[in-house]
């Protein structure tokens, strides 16, 4: 794996002056460091430079100069993971992402308000936090949303699927889901569905922490449902940044129970949209990637004794 660095610099000058100081000094930074930039418009105050190798010495001196400029006031810095096929292709389990949210959520829940859990809600909520705690019908969207797509998640993270890419899934031999009717909210129940929602059905034990890392750990009193985040939320001096690079530990055992598609145990986000991981096989990762769909990464999980 290898981490790159995303690092954008904003400064607000008190005066025109100070903003030309300033401005020099992150010109010279980039001849200095030979820093390729993404955008530097001359009529703004920021800078958004090119992708950087966050394990390297360059970057390290680099952050350090960056610290110590008080002037240089929001320093934007995000640090994502980069793995090679071969690390992808080794992996026994990964963590799979859906990157795009085309589809809404349930009709009913978003203009109706059934995020509050009433008698026509897609769920059933707690209520106090409103986390889902059961899922009571089929969820009825704007299915004109998914355009040509073949996967996309809700805005509360369901996972949808073009009945295509449904029909192979369930002859592809692979274990630990179910699919369910997405249906037209114009028309709920009528004909034949366009799309179905994916449940990875099949639970796995907590993850093993320490390694894993978490953070903001919430707690419903009522529900007792919890979530929390990957711990991703560091400091560099002055600067807070994000470092998405943290993994997710299993014990090495967990291999024994695991089927193609699992959902983890601990909900992640913040209540009440928080929700599980879906961790998947390599099995399922090729199948994935054989499909030739677009709108989704993996990140492996790590395995300990
Ligand atoms: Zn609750």
């Amino acid at each position: 794996m290898k981490r790159v660095a995303y690092l954008t610099l904003y400064w607000h000058p008190q005066s025109p002056e100070m903003g030309a100081e300033t401005r020099r000094f992150v010109e010279d930074l980039i001849n200095r460091y030979r820093l390729k930039v993404e955008e530097f418009p001359s009529d703004r105050n920021f800078c958004d430079l090119s992708p950087l190798n966050a394990d390297s010495k360059r970057f390290q001196d680099l952050m350090e100069e960056i610290e110590r400029r008080g002037d240089i006031d929001n320093v934007k810095l995000k640090i994502w993971p980069s793995y090679t096929p071969a690390e992808l292709e080794s992996a026994p389990l990964l963590i799979w992402r859906l990157t795009n949210q085309a589809i809404e959520d349930d009709w009913y829940d978003m203009h109706e308000d059934g995020y509050q859990g009433g008698p026509k809600a897609s769920h059933k909520r707690c209520p106090a936090c409103r986390a889902e705690l059961a899922q009571v019908r089929d969820l009825w969207v704007d299915v004109r949303k998914m355009g040509k797509r073949n996967l996309s998640l809700t805005y509360s993270f369901e996972i949808i699927l073009s009945a295509p890419l449904a029909q192979r899934l369930q002859a592809s031999g692979l274990t630990g889901f179910t699919l369910r009717p997405v249906w037209d909210y114009r028309k709920p129940y009528q004909g034949e569905p366009r799309l179905f929602q994916l449940i990875a059905t099949h639970p796995l034990p907590p993850m093993a922490s320490p390694p894993t890392e978490f953070e903001r750990v919430q707690r419903c009193e009522v529900c007792g449902t919890e979530s929390r985040y990957l711990k991703h939320t560091y400091r560099w001096g002055r600067i807070e940044y994000d470092d998405y690079t943290g993994h997710a530990y299993y014990p090495r055992d967990v291999l024994a129970l695991a089927a193609d598609f699992n959902r983890t145990a601990e909900r992640f986000g913040d209540l009440p949209v928080a929700h599980p991981y879906v961790i998947i096989s390599q099995r399922a990762y090729r199948w994935l990637r054989e499909q030739n769909v677009k709108g989704w990464t993996v990140e492996p999980v790590v395995l300990v004794e």
